[in-house]
């Protein structure tokens, strides 16, 4: 276990040292439960965002994607059910005021924060989402909510897609963007945040095949989680009990991640049925059937719903390539991404910045490769060894070094982030060497 703590606590500050990930307003101390990335972080994260993107929405012809506000009126959270269930228990120490979930304590009579026993009162539910005030007139203000998940924007949608675009069913209506949960106790890094980016779809589908499209979808997140190099072992299905389930579905499973601090929920895949669709169409008074041209046939589809953190992905994915070991005589720390999500997919650099003919024949090998793939990186600092170290920590897996031969037979050294090997290789061969 302090062996797992002490991962943590190294990932935490590998991710500040070298721009990942940072305390949001740290500077005044720090706003709990919230997080922002720096430069390296978001490469990360918009290149893991590009990737789900390319895989669920761009190579399909079933997905219809929307950006939705992210302030919604009472009405939809009064329709949805989170006014009343989006809640978590909460218990309050009499004795240091500490709030805590209730159902995450491990010893329900012993605070967790002050230790004291017999001060944990009375578990009440506590909501979870974030009021609005909007308007600016006196006594004329309406109360909005920030949006407590995605899903709503694309159901409240449902019939300006159809109506646009005349979707045959099965179709998925997709979205990422941010989400804000009042946590009662933020912690563990970026895994129980109060503002979070969500990435999912909503996919529409008759009520008897629901069964056979959740076990499609469950096998796709699986494809996913290994495409972006979580450790498969790691992952675990939880089916969750009706007791635990959230108040709209009918069957959830939760792809379970060991984190450092524990087996816990990295993403969920939920059997929604038609509860969303209905209680909308109910609450407007707006008819929400689909229409089957085909068979004549009027109904409100089912819906499963595969859903992506991407913060818990980022830290999935960090605890997944972190590794070390020792590499010249000495240890080192590197992350293993795959090449399609590391913030550089290489790193360019003269082996000595005091030469000029070395910088100006670098120089120009950045600016091709810069042009076609943008996250190439520049690093003339320090010494050589130096500066794999750096490339190492973010996790660039190829290095590129001008030197004296190169001027002599335009070939480059290439360095492998994994092994450390480093090969020979003609300037006009790196490009196709990347794109692989
Ligand atoms: P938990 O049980 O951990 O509170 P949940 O069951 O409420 O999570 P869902 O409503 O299924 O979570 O949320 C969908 C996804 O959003 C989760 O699978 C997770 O990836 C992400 N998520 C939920 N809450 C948070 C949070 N506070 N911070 C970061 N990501 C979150």
């Amino acid at each position: 276990m302090a062996e797992k703590q002490d991962l943590m606590e190294k990932i935490v500050s590998l991710a500040k040292r070298r721009g990942f990930i940072y305390q949001s307003s740290e500077i005044y101390g720090g706003l709990a439960g919230t997080y922002d990335y720096g430069p390296i972080g978001v490469s990360l994260k918009r290149n893991i965002e590009r990737l789900w993107w390319k895989r669920f929405v761009e190579s399909r012809e079933d997905m219809y994607v929307l950006d939705t506000a992210v302030i919604m009126p009472e009405a939809v959270w009064k329709a949805s059910g989170h006014l009343e269930g989006f809640t978590d228990p909460m218990v309050a120490c009499s004795n240091c005021k500490s709030r805590f979930r209730a159902d995450h304590l491990e010893d329900k009579n012993k605070c967790p924060s002050c230790g004291k026993t017999g001060t944990l009162g009375e578990a009440e539910q506590f909501n979870l989402l974030f009021p609005v005030e909007r308007g600016a007139a006196k006594g004329g203000t309406t109360t909005g909510y920030l949006r407590g998940e995605i899903a709503q924007g694309m159901f409240v949608n449902f019939k300006n897609v159809i109506d646009s675009f005349h979707p045959k069913l099965p179709f998925g209506i997709a979205q990422s963007g941010k989400a804000f949960r009042n946590e009662i106790a933020p912690r563990e890094f970026l895994f129980r945040v109060r503002e979070f980016d969500l990435m999912e779809f909503e996919y529409f589908i008759r009520p008897e095949d629901w069964e056979e499209r959740f076990e499609y979808w469950r096998k796709e997140m699986w494809a996913w989680i290994e495409e972006i190099g979580i450790t498969k072992e790691n992952v675990h299905e939880l089916e969750v009990g009706a007791d635990d389930r959230a108040h709209y579905s009918k069957r959830t499973i939760d792809f379970e991640f060991d984190y450092p601090f524990g087996r816990k929920e990295l993403y969920g895949l939920a059997y929604r049925t038609d509860y969303d669709l209905s209680r909308h169409a109910e609450a407007s008074k707006e008819n929400l059937a689909y229409l089957d041209e085909e068979t004549k046939q009027r109904f409100v589809p089912h819906v499963i719903e595969p859903t992506f953190g991407l913060g818990r992905t980022v830290l999935a994915v960090l605890v997944s390539a972190y590794a070390e070991d020792e590499l010249g005589g000495e240890t080192r720390t590197y992350l293993k991404l795959p090449a399609a999500i590391a913030p550089y997919r290489a790193m360019v650099s003269p082996l000595l910045k005091n030469k000029p003919e070395l910088v100006a024949k670098a120089k120009g090998v950045f600016d091709v490769l810069k042009k076609e793939f943008g996250n190439i990186a520049w690093d003339d600092n320090g010494n050589i060894g130096k500066r794999y170290r750096r490339q190492d920590e973010i996790g660039t897996p190829s290095c590129i070094t001008i030197d004296f031969d190169t001027l002599e037979n335009d070939t480059v050294t290439v360095r492998d982030r994994d092994t450390g090997e480093q090969k020979r290789i003609a300037i006009a061969e790196l490009a196709s060497m990347l794109r692989a």
